[in-house]
């Protein structure tokens, strides 16, 4: 049995369903996918939005081809645009994703000098030279950190990428390599992306999340899934209901049995009250909801606290830029990056961290429909309309917990302040309009997270990321989804090396339980077979 279908519990279904095994799959909201949704978020206008999460980089090739997922990621013609004042005028980084020449250009107007973009190629040639050694252990059982750090022991760039990614804070390896601020900023938001961290933070959690942003399929390139993030959802139950899982969803469960030889979940669907006997359970919601249901008190790292503020809009168009050499096309179409020099935002963490919301609000915007439009009807393509995703840093969960609704409002309101102050025209005056008047806006904040998904504290990966080797013993060897109990796993982003939208733990939940039988059924042939998952009873 699986509780909780987002998209790791579909993995995990669509891989044991297809090796031959019984599978449920118990999910508490009224729709399939969990943080890989797209809805209709406006419901005047037929624009499906990536509500959650809205780009792929870490899902394995291997996976989507095992199961057979019909998926097109497709690329971003801009990497990014960091708009800037210098000597009274707007300008702005632009890094292509196509043009060399034109990133080296843009960061030479920025900075004056070559070699900065030399020293960011280099930087990054560190993490390449990681995600080569690491990407395909993702889906393999863990090994040691020292087996792994030894991988490294082989040339001096390797040694580097060990020294500044595992051991030392990143901030101490960015301001080694690089000299301009905004372009420190610019490579360090991926270390804070829905973590609340700093430069040289000693918990190295902000190199943790670094990494999984940059060693996606060895490239660390983000993409657009075409048809929104919803239609890898769908992809993946419709493989699962191909290989025989069965879903429910609105499911209340109750509580959770998980001291036998099998495990059993007590649920309510439709007000009806069942018992359901599996002899494995997989856990796809993070372990805070785990603990709830075993009357087990969670025991949160302080790392575990997520930080992000969401916005979902629709615009009636796009809005033009202060910078006027750039069209607001090129721009947005990559990831647009707001108030995140490096200094600044040791600034808005400081502040945070004495529990205010920080004056000036770092986030990151992109129009999904400058890249593929597929997630607008006609109407509105033809008219104009595009989707804009603004994700927002330095908003930790302890800002919104005790009165999220004006709390909220604050930052929405300061995220809007953040954005205009690069605008020709308010963001507010691109906005659609419902037919009752209200602006077609949606923000979410981390309480509105975890109320949502059930994420701890509103942590978009569940809880802090992990690094990809085992750091104890018992971890060695080991597929990192392994829980206390003997027959129960976490399938979800709770697991070691989950985070993100990748089917990792799903994956390696799937093979733990597959290696499971194979063991059992080497020494006791035919005692396994279809119906082991879950046998139900009402
Ligand atoms: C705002 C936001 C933006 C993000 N952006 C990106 C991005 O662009 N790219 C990326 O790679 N990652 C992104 N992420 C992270 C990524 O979406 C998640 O790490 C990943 O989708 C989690 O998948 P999962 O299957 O492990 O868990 P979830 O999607 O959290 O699924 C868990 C499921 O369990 C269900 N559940 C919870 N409690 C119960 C209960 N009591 N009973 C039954 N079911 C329950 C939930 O409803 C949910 O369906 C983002 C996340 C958020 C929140």
């Amino acid at each position: 049995m699986i509780l909780g279908a987002g998209h790791n519990g579909l993995v995990a279904a669509s891989y044991l369903a297809r090796a031959g095994l019984s599978v449920l799959l118990l999910e508490k909201n009224d729709y399939i996918g969990g943080a890989t949704t797209s809805q209709k978020v406006f419901p005047d206008y037929e624009a499906y939005l990536s509500r959650y999460s809205y780009l792929v980089s870490l899902f394995p090739e291997k996976i989507i081809r095992d199961l057979g997922l019909n998926l097109e990621l497709r690329r971003r013609a801009t990497g990014s645009f960091t708009p800037y004042v210098q000597n009274g005028q707007h300008g702005g980084l632009f890094l292509s994703n196509v043009s060399e020449e034109t990133s080296q250009q843009s960061m030479f107007e920025l900075t004056g000098n070559r070699t900065e973009y030399e020293q960011m190629k280099r930087f990054y040639g560190l993490s390449r030279a990681f995600a080569e050694k690491v990407w395909d252990t993702m889906l393999e059982p863990l090994v040691s950190k020292e087996v792994f750090r030894r991988r490294f022991d082989i040339d001096e760039t390797s040694r580097e990428a060990w020294r500044s990614l595992v051991e030392e804070p990143l901030g101490r390896a960015i301001e080694r390599y690089l000299q301009n601020d905004l372009v420190r900023g610019l490579v360090f938001t991926d270390a804070k992306v829905g973590v609340f961290t700093h430069p040289h933070d000693p918990s190295l959690l902000q190199n943790r999340c670094f990494l999984y942003h940059l060693i996606g399929n060895k490239t660390g390139e983000w993409k657009v899934p075409v048809g929104g993030m919803g239609a890898v959802a769908r992809e993946l139950e419709q493989a699962a209901y191909q290989g025989g899982a069965e879903m429910q969803t609105n499911v209340r469960i109750h509580s959770l049995d998980v001291n036998g030889n099998t495990s059993s979940v007590d649920f309510e669907i439709d007000g009806k009250r069942q018992t359901v006997d599996a002899r494995f359970l997989l856990v796809n919601f993070g372990r805070n909801v785990l603990a709830k249901f075993l009357g087990k008190l969670f025991q949160p790292d302080s790392t575990d606290e997520g930080s992000v503020f969401k916005i979902n809009m629709l615009l009636r168009r796009v809005p033009k830029l202060k910078a006027k050499r750039y069209q607001a096309a090129d721009a947005f179409c990559g990831t647009f990056h707001s108030n995140e020099g490096y200094e600044q935002m040791k600034v808005s963490y400081e502040q945070a961290s004495k529990g205010r919301l920080p004056d000036k609000l770092p986030c990151e915007v992109y129009c999904h429909t400058l890249t593929d439009d597929s997630i607008l009807s006609p109407e509105l393509r033809e008219q104009g309309f595009h989707t804009m995703t603004l994700f927002g840093l330095d908003t930790p969960w302890r800002l919104f917990s005790r009165d999220n609704e004006t709390m909220r409002k604050q930052a929405e309101t300061k995220f809007l302040e953040s954005m205009n102050q690069w605008l020709e025209e308010p963001l507010e005056d691109c906005l659609a309009v419902a037919r009752n008047g209200d602006l077609c806006l949606e923000s979410k904040s981390p309480v509105d997270i975890e109320d949502a998904l059930g994420m701890y504290h509103g942590n978009i990966f569940q809880d802090a990321p992990t690094f990809p080797f085992a750091l104890r013993k018992e971890q060695t060897g080991a597929w990192g989804v392994e829980t206390d109990y003997e027959n129960v796993f976490l399938c979800g982003s709770s697991a070691l090396r989950g985070g993100a939208v990748s089917g990792i733990p799903g994956h390696n939940a799937a093979m733990k339980v597959l290696e499971i039988i194979s063991k059992e059924e080497s020494r006791s042939p035919r005692t396994f077979g279809k119906g082991m998952l879950a046998a139900g009873s009402e």
